[in-house]
């Protein structure tokens, strides 16, 4: 072989057809004469940066020049190792050289060093290629390969890449798995090489199996050495550029949700042990009537009823239910998955024949989307806390009849005891019959309050006390109420000090008489448990909006105080402090139990303070409509105060007591007529008009509704409009079924305190 031809294949090429292929092939070539430092390139070199011959010097300094900072020392000491101690043939490097434009071309050189005859370097030459694109696709894969790394890094998962032949092609695992270097040194290694034979054999059918069907697979395992599932996904990748059968297998440890699962599990079991166990009925469906879950006594109730069984997966009309019930059944499901509740309670026939009543509930439930995705029914036998509950409304109606019956007929005599007990008072009694007369009416009073107690106590406790608001003036209402109380507490020398707050508006629409009653309740107690001093009371308004006033009523007294221990229970029912109790002060202990219903019936608040010795403080706060119609007609005005000339009519039948009211009205100055049946009160009130007519209810011939019906409606219209106050024993009277609210403008229970009487008149005029 000469050195200007080259053989192939027996063929020789001319120098200029190599030249010409040299050309076409894109490749640069240079030689470099050592001992003449003369350099040689060809076109391609300077084609290959951008330049064209002549641009550059042609010199070793100009390549060494162009070539990258970051290049160039690793160059130049392989470069000296190569020319000075050779220790390879072929000098190969990659660099970056740069072009004309101004940027980076990756570069291959490969170069070696032809020796004269003693040995020494003669010539070094070599040739130079773009491998730009090759570094390209090269960094692309190390991108993707970083990629990849980043997201098994991210996962817990073990990736395997598996061949034909059981050898592992590629091993990715998390760098924090504590077995990543052990994993990442299977690659190369077959299988059975690196796994127990258990798991091999366990990997190896997986691997066949998606090799054979192509499918991806899927097996569970638990590695007993390590405590942990694992799950093992396979799936088959064909390269077909090698023409080979790959199996990538994701193992990943699935031993926390496989904890989380046997937990649900356990969960699961213990809610349908509780389901099947409870004797409620319980079942569900599902949004195409399909049964999905019920329970033994869901069964119990339907099986046999029509020769067929129920069960999970049948719908409700697929004949274990008679027609009828399967037809209801459905429109309440439909009505449940529209999203409404039922309740309802139905007599239930048992296959023995037994009947029983029970309470169904039908609620929609939903998915964690909201979606309503079924019905669920729970039913109770009620059967036997229905019959109970009846028992015991029959047994609290029979009670209230009972305390109402007596009530009244204990009313009835102590009317009459007090009245005369009134009227003694007037008289000038011999001093011996005065203590007498008023152990007498303090023993009245005592009784009279404690069945009022008792009464109200009932009525509140049957929850048939209802809030009836009316439109007055605030201020002419406590005005008046301030009359009966000082009354009360001059009795026993003390001073009644009233502190009201003139910011409070004139005209409220509230519940008159229960304002009353709390007042009166806490103003009887300050004076009743204080020998001496002062008793405030004190109303102010703490708020105020347009329509409401919020009002804040403090009784403050200086009397014997609670004992710390007994202020917590003291508005409990029948509760009474140790002091009072021990002061033998009487009474039931339902007072401040009563106000504080009442209190909470109109949506207030009450509270005490109070210091043994010193006294105590209660407070209420009540919120109060403010009325806008400021021109209605206040009955209770100052000047109302006398019954002077005022004309009343009483409609009463007994003769005690018509005889003590119209005694009391005589010393009010006021004139009356007196009717003893309700006829009579009808043929007086179609001759005169009345001021104020008080009617008895309990009477002959007509009784006081039919009396009242009938003036109310006489042709001469002289009393339509009159106020027509009932005298009642009742006292639910409101409740009684004649009672009608066009009839009469309120009423006075029987027996009433003179005073008392008085206010209420005035109030209603
Ligand atoms: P009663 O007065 O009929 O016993 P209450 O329910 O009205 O029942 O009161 C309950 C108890 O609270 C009373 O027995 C008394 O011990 C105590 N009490 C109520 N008001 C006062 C007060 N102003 N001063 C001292 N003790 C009071």
């Amino acid at each position: 072989m000469s050195a200007t031809t080259t053989i192939i294949d027996n063929n020789v090429f001319t120098q200029s057809e190599l030249n010409n292929i040299l050309n076409i092939s894109g490749v640069a070539i240079w030689e470099y004469d050592l001992p003449s430092r003369e350099l040689k390139i060809n076109d391609n070199w300077f084609n290959l940066l951008g330049y064209s011959r002549g641009e550059l010097p042609e010199s070793i300094s100009t390549f060494f020049a162009l070539v990258h900072p970051e290049d160039l020392p690793a160059i130049e000491n392989a470069t000296y190792q190569f020319l000075t101690n050779p220790k390879v043939e072929i000098l190969q490097f990659q660099l970056r050289m740069k072009t004309k434009k101004g940027y980076w071309l990756w570069l291959r050189n490969r170069s070696s060093v032809q020796t004269d005859i003693q040995g020494n370097p003669e010539k070094w030459s070599g040739s130079v290629m773009d491998i730009s694109k090759l570094k390209e696709s090269e960094n692309q894969v190390k991108k993707k390969n970083q990629h990849l790394n980043s997201v098994v890094n991210s996962l817990s998962d073990i990736i395997y890449e598996i061949d034909e032949n059981y050898t592992f092609k590629n091993c990715w695992i998390p760098e924090s798995n504590p077995y990543c270097d052990k994993v990442r040194s299977f690659k190369g290694q077959k299988i059975q090489d690196v796994f127990n034979p258990t798991i091999f054999d366990h990997f190896k059918k997986l691997v066949d199996k998606t090799i054979h069907t192509g499918k991806p697979q899927s097996f569970n395992y638990y590695s007993p050495k390590s405590q942990k599932h694992f799950l093992t996904r396979t799936t088959l990748i064909t390269n077909s550029e090698i023409g080979q059968n790959h199996v990538m297998m994701v193992v990943q440890d699935i031993s926390s949700f496989q904890k989380t699962r046997e937990k649900l599990e356990q969960k699961e079991s213990n809610l349908n042990a509780m389901i099947q166990n409870t004797s409620d009925v319980f079942w569900a469906i599902d949004k195409q009537e399909k049964i999905i879950i019920h329970n033994q006594a869901f069964f119990n109730l339907y099986k046999g009823i029509s020769g067929m069984e129920p069960g999970i997966g049948k719908v409700l009309d697929d004949g274990f239910l008679l027609d009828e019930t399967a037809k209801r059944w459905r429109l309440i499901h439909s009505r449940s998955l529209r999203g409404k509740d039922t309740i309802f309670s139905k007599h239930v026939i048992f296959l023995s024949g037994e009947v029983r009543l029970y309470e169904f509930h039908i609620n929609p439930f939903r998915n964690k989307d909201n979606e309503i995705i079924g019905s669920v029914v729970t039913g109770r036998d009620i059967d036997d806390i229905y019959t109970a509950k009846k028992q015991a409304e029959k047994v609290a109606r029979l009670k209230s009849k009972f305390v109402s019956t007596i009530s009244h007929e204990i009313r009835t005599p102590l009317n009459a005891i007090l009245g005369t007990c009134h009227q003694l008072e007037r008289n000038n009694l011999q001093e011996n019959l005065v203590d007498d007369l008023n152990i007498l009416q303090l023993a009245s009073d005592n009784l009279l309050s404690l069945i009022n107690d008792v009464l109200d106590f009932t009525k509140l406790e049957s929850g048939k006390v209802e809030v009836k608001p009316t439109v007055f003036n605030l201020k002419h209402f406590l005005l008046a109420f301030n009359q009966f109380t000082l009354n009360l507490a001059a009795k026993k020398g003390l001073t009644l000090v009233y502190e009201i707050d003139s910011n409070l508006p004139e005209f409220v629409q509230a519940d008159k008489t229960k304002i009353h009653q709390i007042l009166t309740n806490l103003l009887s107690n300050a004076i009743k448990y204080t020998e001496t001093g002062t008793i405030i009371l004190k109303i102010n308004q703490n708020q105020s909006s347009k329509s409401k006033s919020h009002i804040t009523v403090t009784v403050t007294d200086t009397g014997i105080g609670i004992p710390k221990k007994d202020l917590d229970g003291i508005f409990d029912s029948f509760t009474q402090s140790s002091t009072s109790y021990q002061l033998l002060k009487g009474g039931t202990g339902l007072g401040l139990s009563i106000t504080k219903n009442l209190v909470e019936l109109l949506k207030g608040k009450i509270g005490v303070e109070s210091k043994l010795n010193y006294g105590s403080t209660f407070q209420v706060q009540l919120p109060l409509e403010i009325a806008q119609q400021k021109n209605i007609a206040d009955k209770s005005n100052d000047n109302s105060s006398s019954l002077k000339n005022m004309y009343i009519l009483v409609a009463e039948d007994n003769e005690i007591n018509a005889k003590i009211i119209t005694r009391l009205l005589g010393q009010w100055e006021a004139k009356y007529d007196l009717a003893t049946n309700g006829q009579k009160a009808i043929d007086a009130a179609a001759k005169k008009k009345y001021d104020l007519i008080l009617m008895d209810i309990q009477m002959p011939v007509k009784n006081g509704f039919e009396a009242s019906d009938g003036i109310r409606k006489d042709a001469n219209k002289f009393n339509e409009n009159t106020p027509i106050i009932a005298l009642t024993a009742q006292p639910d009277f409101s409740f009684d079924p004649s009672y009608r609210e066009d009839l009469f403008d309120g009423y006075i229970l029987k027996p009433f305190h003179p005073d008392k009487l008085k206010m209420s008149i005035i109030d209603f005029l």
